[in-house]
């Protein structure tokens, strides 16, 4: 018998010729190498030009539309020299993938002539026909189309699909009444106002600070299957995670795969996509195994925050187009696989001065240190304050199954610090009444400096079940999901940090138009942070039940599915929040708020009918095949005159069989009901939640369990999916 599983299992080893990749280049030789980076623009353009396109890369400054054309034409001049026939303005939608439309360099004049042709105005502003990309009722409210406008502070780069090599321009999407519809333009606007709050606290220590720099370095977890096998999973292809699938009958529980020797055909995917990433200036530093087995992970060298998103989103599609050459397929998904750990996509975030000093990295002097724990205990605060709203920023259906199962960290918004921070902010935190004074040099010092050593091994050892732990000179954001654009959580923690520190800075003078010195003021008002946000602190176990009884003593909101922690993007407290910082106004977090909504029913609408699909055309028949064949054998049994004993445990499986079967018809018509039900909700936070409770809470587990069942119980040969031990352990 041969169906789609075991056709696709006989041609694993075919699949998995290995793909020839010149590795022997040396990569400092072709880093950047499809980047037109400021020091390639040195050679293609002229002074004037060079010294715009320098100011709006790092100071913001507007270009003009004649600096404009010569810049396009330096650029078009480096792309032509490699072969480049078209551009494209390169952009992250909502819906958190990128997005481009290419165009030709090659035009006619108005007497025929063929030209190749790239204006400044092509460069710098298009109009990408965008009606298709979710807007969240903004574009039909303004009747406005949407336009893309070049980001200079990330450079234009060449991709290479194939044979075919454009020049992409990142951009920013907007309406033309100003609403962001994409995910870079909050994100920009993010970046500036922390620059602008934490330069006026970093002018307490250092007038010469005027640049402050928020620095992200993501690590990437991601699982690889192959994909002529992924072809026989419909749920894989069509929703990136397994609606089925019993776990096999080895797991992870070996804990072998982990830094485990990495398979060949993941070693040669690997370095064929670390190649490309690298001619594209994506600073790739260390590849490995993860817990899981099939799951590994990627991390880059920290870059400021807006290229590192940039670098990010890239690298995913990168991933995804260069495994299809290794005949792999690449899950980005929070959540392929049940039973065993799932992805995240841990954000590492600091802020960094123009000076050269790490705004989280513990000082080697007094007023380094003070400089750093003000830094620190503002980013606790705020935290704290908005963990409603950093709960959000990592909501979608994916990360549900993720968050709060037994594997990752908490819905519960926490923090670890290590024991070492921990005694520091309680030391801080007693002194009496606020009462720091000149005698408090050693207090100031805090004796953090002395010791890094210990700090760093604090840290090395630190609480993985953390979704926000300081690690050492920088806090690691670990709740956010493997497929998420790392915009999104990093607006809302660069917006709350900025929040925070103004806050700061008009308290902590208040203090010292009273008279207090400075570094007193500075200390009173990092005291009085502590006191607040102190509940947000824990160094325990963050999966251990306990947590959760006792963070809710605490007061800390532990929302467990997307559709309601997306309350917190449209509360009062973040309208005021965005308002204030120029992030969003109210009418972007409404369509937001509605864009996610969708994206969430849609997605769980999407799971909901693969499984009532597959369990109709796939699983069920299957079961029904390997009953007429067990009846059969019983016919067989009877004829042949052999009493009924011989075929009890037969008829006990057929029966066995047929409650399955049942289990998983009711349940399936059921769900349907509770979609039809769903969808004539209006509000889409109803119908959203109708999604969460009444048709994948109610029914996805039960029917996957009966499902799941029967793959243990039918014939191999006959069961229609590959199976998790198949897709699981690549050879
Ligand atoms: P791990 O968390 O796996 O132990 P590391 O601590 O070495 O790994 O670093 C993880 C990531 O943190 C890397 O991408 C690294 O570049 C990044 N990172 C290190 N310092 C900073 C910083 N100051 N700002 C942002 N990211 C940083
Ligand atoms: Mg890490």
């Amino acid at each position: 018998m041969s169906n789609l599983r075991t056709t696709a299992v006989k041609n694993i080893s075919r699949n998995s010729i290995s793909y020839e990749v010149n590795a022997s280049e040396k990569v400092s030789t072709i880093f950047n190498e499809n980047v037109f980076t400021l020091k390639t623009a040195r050679h293609y353009l002229s002074d004037e030009s060079y010294k715009s396109l320098q100011a709006s890369t790092f100071g913001g400054k507007k270009i003009d539309r004649s600096m404009g054309s010569n810049i396009a034409n330096g650029m078009k001049a480096w792309a032509e020299e490699k072969g480049v026939t078209h551009f494209t303005h390169w952009f992250q939608p909502l819906t958190g993938l990128s997005a481009e439309k290419h165009d030709s360099f090659f035009t006619l004049k108005g007497d025929g002539t063929p030209i190749q042709e790239f204006e400044g105005a092509a460069l710098i502003q298009q109009e990408p026909d965008a009606s298709s990309f979710p807007s969240g009722g903004l574009r039909a409210t303004f009747e406005a189309r949407g336009y893309t406008a070049w980001d200079p502070s990330s450079p234009a780069f060449i991709m290479e699909i194939g044979h075919g090599k454009t020049l992409c321009i990142p951009t920013i999407f907007v309406s033309y009444t100003g609403e962001s519809l994409d995910t870079k333009t909050p994100l920009l606007k993010a970046i500036v106002a922390l620059d602008k709050a934490a330069v006026d606290v970093c002018q307490y220590f250092d007038k010469n600070i005027s640049k402050v720099n928020a620095t992200l370095g993501w690590e990437q977890e991601y699982f690889i299957v192959d994909a002529g096998l992924a072809t026989a999973r419909p749920d894989l292809l069509l929703t990136g995670r397994t609606v089925f699938g019993h776990a096999p009958a080895k797991g992870q529980q070996l804990e072998d795969h982990y830094f485990g020797a990495i398979p060949e055909r993941v070693y040669a995917f690997m370095r064929d996509f670390e190649q490309e990433s690298y001619r594209l200036g994506i600073p790739l530093r260390t590849r490995h195994n993860e817990v899981a087995p099939a799951q590994f992970e990627c991390a880059p060298i920290y870059e400021e925050l807006n290229l590192a998103v940039d670098h990010n989103t890239l690298l995913m599609d990168i991933m995804t187009r260069v495994a299809k050459r290794h005949n792999l397929l690449v899950l980005l998904h929070e959540k392929p696989f049940a039973g065993i750990n799932g992805s995240g996509k841990h954000n590492n975030w600091s802020m960094s001065t123009d000076t050269g000093v790490n705004l989280l990295a513990p000082g080697k002097t007094p007023k380094t240190n003070l400089m750093f724990l003000a830094f620190f205990v503002n980013t606790i605060k705020a935290v704290h304050d908005y963990a409603e709203l950093i709960r959000a920023s990592i909501a979608s259906a994916g990360n549900d199954y993720r968050l709060g199962a037994n594997e990752a960290p908490p819905a519960i918004i926490s923090i670890f610090i290590g024991k070492y921070l921990t005694d520091v902010l309680n030391q801080v935190e007693k002194r009496v009444g606020g009462n720091f004074d000149e005698t408090d040099e050693a207090m100031l010092k805090l004796d953090i400096h002395k010791s890094i050593p210990e700090l760093m091994l604090d840290n090395t050892d630190r609480n993985r079940t953390s979704p926000f732990a300081f690690t050492g000179n920088k806090f690691e954001f670990r709740a956010v999901g493997s497929s998420a654009n790392c915009a999104g959580p990093m607006t809302v923690l660069n917006t709350i940090m900025a929040e925070t520190l103004k806050s700061f800075k008009k308290e902590v003078d208040a203090i010292i138009e009273n008279g207090e010195k400075k570094e007193v003021a500075i200390m009173q008002v990092i005291q009085k942070y502590i006191v607040e946000s102190k509940k947000i602190l824990f160094e325990g176990d963050g999966y251990s039940d306990e947590w959760e009884k006792e963070a809710a003593k605490r007061g800390l909101p532990n929302i467990k599915t997307t559709p309601v922690s997306l309350d917190a993007y449209t509360s009062e407290k973040a309208k005021t929040l965005f308002k204030n910082n120029n992030i969003y106004n109210a009418l972007e977090l409404d369509a937001r708020h509605e864009i996610m909504l969708e994206a969430y029913i849609k997605k769980v609408q999407i799971e909901a009918r693969v499984m009532g699909d597959l369990t109709t055309t796939l699983i069920i028949p299957a079961a029904l095949k390997y009953q007429n064949i067990l009846i059969e054998n019983i016919k067989g049994l009877k004829d042949a005159g052999l009493s009924s004993e011989s075929y009890e445990i037969q008829l006990a499986i057929l029966s066995k069989i047929s409650e399955h079967i049942k289990a998983i018809s009711t349940g399936v018509a059921f769900m349907i009901e509770s979609r039809k039900k769903a969808n004539e909700i209006n509000s889409h936070r109803e119908k959203a939640i109708a999604y969460c409770e009444d048709v994948k809470g109610k029914y996805f587990d039960e029917i996957r369990r009966h499902a799941d069942k029967l793959e243990l119980m039918i014939d191999d040969s006959i069961w229609p999916l590959p199976k998790y031990r198949e897709l699981l352990f690549l050879r």
